[in-house]
């Protein structure tokens, strides 16, 4: 598969092609988009949805095409927009059914789809499959999505890696993965030390040496071209430190790039 950066009028007249960006990911938002030719996904919309919408028409994304939101988990920084998004596009949301729960209550007019742990589904496109996070939000969850013959996991929000990640990453063409705190920076920071438990413990975020052992496991893999580094922290880590502790261990692999805090990426188009 062949994986290029693209400008706007490079978007159009390439069969079978995905166009995808990572529209903002931190604590003060999450939201991927990924354009295939009839469809737009996106992987939780923790934007106000008036800013995930400025977004996608910045990045020149299609917001009249069927859209799908899937979400992964209940907190805020994942879930703020999608009520209000997937409203005005009428917008298929998919999610855990707590998630879907509490979404419905507010917005009972949404289309949803309640999906189950460890479980596949297909689409039009490919399909996608779903695998359960360890974090403090119930039934937490990310997806591996498969998209026009192209494999892109989500794996953020995470306090450690579970056996069947390994497997889903090594399988994966593009992976996004979480490079939270920088365990010195956070253990000298100012937060409380609950907090600081929160985010080292199981049930929290994954550390940049986290995913540098992650990345340790998966390094001969055959099929992964790409690599985003997302959820950093913006009080616990920094872009540089990313670059230098986590892009470098495997510099050449692949391609590998550090999302800055709530800031969107290029657009980026993968031809299977
Ligand atoms: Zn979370
Ligand atoms: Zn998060």
């Amino acid at each position: 598969m062949c994986i290029e950066g693209i400008t706007q009028a490079q978007r159009s007249g390439v069969p079978h092609a995905v166009c995808y960006a990572v529209l903002g990911s931190g604590s003060s938002g999450n939201a991927y988009a990924f354009e295939t030719q009839g469809h737009l996904f996106l992987v939780d919309a923790g934007f106000k949805a008036k800013v995930i919408i400025e977004r996608l028409q910045m990045l020149g994304f299609s917001l009249f095409k069927p859209t799908t939101i899937f979400c992964t988990h209940t907190h805020q920084d994942h879930l703020l927009g999608v009520g209000e998004l997937a409203s005005h596009l009428d917008a298929l949301v998919v999610g855990a059914p707590i998630l879907l729960e509490n979404l419905l209550d507010k917005f009972p007019q949404l289309r949803s789809w309640s999906i189950a742990l460890d479980a596949n589904y297909s689409l039009s496109e490919g399909g996608f499959s779903t695998f359960a996070t360890s974090h403090d939000a119930p039934e937490s969850l990310s997806y591996l999505l498969e998209l026009e013959g192209i494999r892109f996991m989500v794996l953020t929000d995470t306090g450690v890696i579970l056996p069947p990640m390994y497997r889903m990453a090594y399988y994966s063409h593009v992976l996004f993965l979480e490079a939270n705190y920088n365990e010195e920076l956070l253990q000298a920071g100012r937060y409380p030390p609950f907090l600081k438990r929160r985010i080292s413990g199981r049930k929290g975020h994954l550390s940049n040496e986290q995913a540098v052992q992650f990345l340790q496991k998966i390094a001969h893999s055959p099929h992964l071209k790409q690599l985003f580094l997302c959820h950093l922290s913006k009080d616990n880590n920094r872009v540089e430190l990313v670059r230098d502790e986590v892009a470098q261990a495997h510099a050449g692999r692949w391609q590998s790039h550090v999302c800055a805090h709530a800031q969107a990426s290029a657009v980026y188009r993968g031809l299977a």
